[in-house]
């Protein structure tokens, strides 16, 4: 799969708005949102044209795919899966994406941000009801456990949680034990339960011309 590797503050300044990919720094006036407003690259500074619905529909899957560090293959397949699901497609793929292992480990603060979650458990350091779990596509279920495996408890990353507690809001479809490193599923993610930016109806609209 093709990586990415050109720096990732790009990318929030091709969206025009923060993906919040590189942790603390996205909350500091260091963010480049913050210090520069144009999108990157010669002509980002150009007055910008007025944009076509296909042009809206592509950034807002761009946006969306970047925000959760997934390929285009890969959210592709997401897209896939939420249409052939019932209910609202839109609101499916959504929330696929947030039962991911990587985002759920975000989401409860073992890491500050997407991309640094998606390395702890490909490096092997998050158990999911006690098995190892490096595959950071796992999509987790109602009732399972994510924790943080024993001999990784004392690293840096961790100390803070353990110390003081989540420092962002738990989103209510999980629980968590800070003290034990420690994540429950409570219940399936529903669509509210998203604070991301993104008007899923166009994605759903790029896919379906
Ligand atoms: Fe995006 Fe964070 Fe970089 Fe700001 S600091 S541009 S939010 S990745």
């Amino acid at each position: 799969m093709a990586r990415y590797t050109d720096s990732v503050c790009r990318q929030c300044r091709r969206e025009g708005e923060k993906l919040f990919l590189k942790g603390d720094r996205c909350y500091s006036a260091k963010c480049a949102v913050i210090k520069r407003h144009t999108p990157p690259g010669q002509h980002g500074q150009a007055r910008q044209r007025k944009q076509s619905e296909y042009g809206l529909q592509l950034r807002e899957k761009q946006k969306c795919r970047r925000a959760y560090g997934i390929s285009e293959s890969q959210f592709r397949k997401y897209y896939d899966m939420a249409s052939n699901m019932r209910g609202v497609t839109g609101d499916n793929m959504l929330c696929l994406l947030e039962r991911r292992l990587d985002n759920v480990v975000y989401r409860l603060g073992f890491a500050p941000s997407r991309p640094m979650a998606r390395q702890l458990v490909t490096h092997g350091h998050i158990r999911v009801d006690g098995a190892k779990v490096d595959i950071a596509s796992y999509l987790v279920k109602p009732g399972q456990t994510i924790t943080v495996r024993e001999r990784s408890r004392d690293m840096a990353n961790f100390k803070d949680l353990r110390e003081q507690g989540a420092s962002k809001p738990i989103p209510k479809w999980l629980e968590l034990d800070s003290e034990n490193l420690t994540g429950k599923i409570a219940q399936m993610p529903q669509r509210d339960d998203i604070d991301l930016t993104i008007e899923e109806n166009l994605i759903v609209e790029f896919y379906s011309r």
